[in-house]
C-alpha cells in the first residue's frame, strides 16, 4: 500500500519536549540556562521530575507530565501523534539501563514516523536550537493518516470481493 503524504507547518512558536535521564538532568539544566533567551519563547512541556527541577533551576514555565518511568515518554509520545509538540530535547543515558527503556523507543520510533526534530545529545541540540528554523515555520511531509485508515480499510476488508459482486449485480 502506497502513503499518501500531507503537508504540515511546524509554527514558528514550537511546542517544545525537554527530557533527561538522571544522569543527564545537570546537563539538561546547564543547556536550559544557556539557551534561556530562546526557550523561554517557545512552549516547554518535559517529563514530571526534569520538568519540575527545570522550573526549578531556570524559572522557565516548563509544563509537566507524568515521570519518565510512570509512562512520561509515552505522554509525550501520544502528544506527537496528536500534533501538540514538534520538537524534542531528549538527552539520554547510554551507560544505564532503564525499566522504561520500551517507552524511550516508543517515542523515538514515534518522532521517527511524524517527522519531529529530536536531539539525543547536548551537540545535536546545540544545532537545532541554533538552527534558523527555530524562531519561522517549517514544513515538512508526513503519513496523511485520514487517507491512510481508508485505504487500509478498503483493503483489509474481508467482505471486499463479495461486496464489489454484489454492487454489479
Ligand atoms: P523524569 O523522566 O523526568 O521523570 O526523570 C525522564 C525519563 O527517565 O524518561
Amino acid at each position: 500500500m502506497e502513503n499518501k503524504m500531507v503537508r504540515l507547518e511546524i509554527k514558528a512558536i514550537k511546542n517544545i519536549a525537554l527530557i533527561a535521564h538522571d544522569a543527564k538532568k545537570g546537563e539538561l539544566i546547564r543547556w536550559c540556562q544557556d539557551n534561556y533567551a530562546v526557550l523561554r519563547r517557545h512552549n516547554l512541556f518535559g517529563t514530571g521530575t526534569t520538568s519540575a527541577m527545570i522550573r526549578e533551576n531556570t524559572g522557565l514555565n516548563v509544563h509537566g507530565f507524568n515521570s519518565g518511568p510512570l509512562g512520561g515518554d509515552l505522554q509525550i509520545g501520544a502528544k506527537i501523534v496528536e500534533g501538540a509538540i514538534d520538537f524534542v530535547v531528549f538527552f539520554a543515558d547510554p551507560l544505564t539501563a532503564a525499566p522504561h527503556d520500551p517507552d524511550v523507543k516508543a517515542l523515538l520510533r514515534i518522532a521517527q514516523l511524524y517527522d519531529i526534530p529530536m536531539a539525543n545529545n547536548k551537540s545535536s541540540a546545540d544545532f537545532m536550537i541554533t538552527s534558523s528554523y527555530i524562531d519561522t515555520s517549517y514544513y515538512h511531509e508526513v503519513i496523511d493518516y485520514a487517507y491512510n485508515i481508508k485505504a487500509r480499510v478498503e483493503l483489509l476488508n474481508p467482505d471486499k470481493d463479495k461486496d464489489e459482486t454484489s454492487k454489479t449485480k
